[in-house]
């Protein structure tokens, strides 16, 4: 089978909802995305580095101020037909999800 494709992405309205994403797949899957599950799981190199070295359990993060603020999505945008870029509030863009990676995360 094809790799499914999105339909239609969209800003779920319910404010509740904290800015999520809700992607429609061409195959008739709806699923939702919140800006904190997509940012954690940012797949550029910056990001899977950090993931592999978590910092020891002893020291407290330090967050910048731009970490404290809500994270929202501030832009997506297609790369080539399979894959999406995902600018977020904290600046960060570098990430490239592409329609399978999506998928997995749905
Ligand atoms: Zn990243």
């Amino acid at each position: 089978m094809s790799q499914p494709v999105p339909t239609s992405i969209a800003r779920v309205a319910d404010p509740a909802a904290a800015g999520a994403i809700e992607i429609a797949w061409s195959d008739g899957r709806r699923a939702v995305y919140a800006p904190r599950l997509l940012r954690d799981a940012c797949p550029c190199a910056t990001c899977r580095e950090a993931r592999a070295q978590p910092a020891p359990a002893s020291l407290l993060p330090v967050l910048s101020p731009a970490e404290t603020r809500p994270l929202t999505i501030t832009g997506m945008a297609p790369v080539g037909q399979y894959a999406y870029s995902i600018e977020f509030s904290d600046g960060h863009s570098s990430g490239i999800y592409t329609l399978e990676y999506l998928r997995e995360l749905a």
